[in-house]
């Protein structure tokens, strides 16, 4: 079984346009990349309809995935897609989706929130985003009530670790593109250690790895700590886009990404690529690193593809394509 443990579908309404993934792409821009590169069967605006589960699941399956892991996002002000969406594809398709909740731990409800989230629409597990939703993961006044629902109902917490997607630097700016309220204060893989201290039994997956920033400590953080993963989500899309900018045509082509490429070579952002997993893989050791893509923004085949170059144990493989989300998702 081939499983994405880390993948998006989404309501318009909910969304902040000019936001979702590339902060400094534009809707035109966006909307022609991932009909050509990510084979999403989305008209014009993408991000203005809803991207829903059916879309999500076809593309999905075309790449061969078995299974995917969708998350709920409660971000106020930025982005926001409901439990109850979430709930709603993960029930329509319960073969494939296993679907995570999200609340924002300064909401005073936010345990009633999750609880009925996790009781009631069958989720099977709560995101967090410290970067964006401003709290830090061992602020246990505002989260512990939270990781104890997460250990009553034997689900994990997901934790975003990463500063994306809150680039802003390019050559072709958005006058404010919503991820720029992030702030990095929130990003330390330390707290989300002081978590795994204190909760020794709660499943913590660390989304993304810190990838971009601090790869070794995310790795060092499974080293120590029996109850923790890391995930893929969107660790290798530097290396997918720097072989698809070459196929882009230059008005749908962000060109400060291109300026970027062009200036340290394609052959330098696979290496880095390289040297960032086996780190992960040397250090997290391979028992507890979980294949997501944060579709769209990575293909799952491309990734499978690049990850399977670099993996030829079958058993290491399986680990990462299948088993190391299984426990933990209890899928
Ligand atoms: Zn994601």
């Amino acid at each position: 079984m081939f499983v994405d443990a880390h993948t998006h579908f989404w309501k318009a309404d909910g969304t902040t346009p000019y936001t979702w993934f590339f902060s400094e792409v534009r809707q035109d821009k966006y909307d022609w990349w991932i009909k050509h590169f990510r084979n999403v069967d989305v008209p014009e605006g993408g991000l203005e309809i809803d991207v829903d589960y059916k879309v999500v699941e076809k593309a999905l399956r075309n790449d061969g995935v078995d299974r995917a892991v969708v998350f709920a996002m409660a971000i106020p002000g930025v982005q926001y897609v409901s439990n109850e969406y979430i709930a709603e594809g993960a029930r329509e398709s319960k073969d494939f989706f296993i679907g995570i909740a999200s609340v924002n731990p300064h909401d005073p409800k936010a345990d009633e929130q999750l609880e009925h989230a996790l009781s009631s629409l069958q989720l099977k597990g709560l995101k967090l985003f410290p970067i964006i939703q401003h709290f830090r993961p061992d602020d246990f006044v505002l989260t512990d009530r939270l990781y104890k629902k997460c250990l009553d109902h034997n689900v994990p917490v997901v934790i975003h670790l990463a500063a994306e997607p809150a680039e802003m630097g390019g050559i072709d700016p958005l006058p404010f593109p919503a991820w720029s309220r992030s702030r990095l204060i929130y990003n330390q893989a330390t707290y989300i250690d002081e978590v795994s201290y204190k909760y020794p039994d709660l499943k913590i997956v660390v989304a993304h790895a810190n990838y971009g920033i601090n790869v070794s400590e995310a790795a060092f953080l499974c080293a120590r700590r029996p109850n923790v993963y890391v995930d893929l989500a969107r660790f290798g899309d530097r290396y997918q886009y720097a072989e698809e900018i070459e196929r882009i045509p230059p008005e749908y082509r962000d060109e400060s990404l291109y300026c970027a490429y062009r200036a340290v070579g394609i052959d330098w952002v696979r290496r880095k690529f390289e040297e960032d997993f086996r780190t992960l893989l040397l250090y997290a050791r391979p028992n507890r690193v979980i294949f997501g893509t944060d579709f769209m923004a990575i293909s799952p085949k491309w990734y499978r593809q690049k990850i399977e170059e670099l993996v030829k144990d079958e058993q290491i493989r399986r680990m990462i394509f299948e088993d190391n989300a299984r426990k933990a998702y209890g899928i």
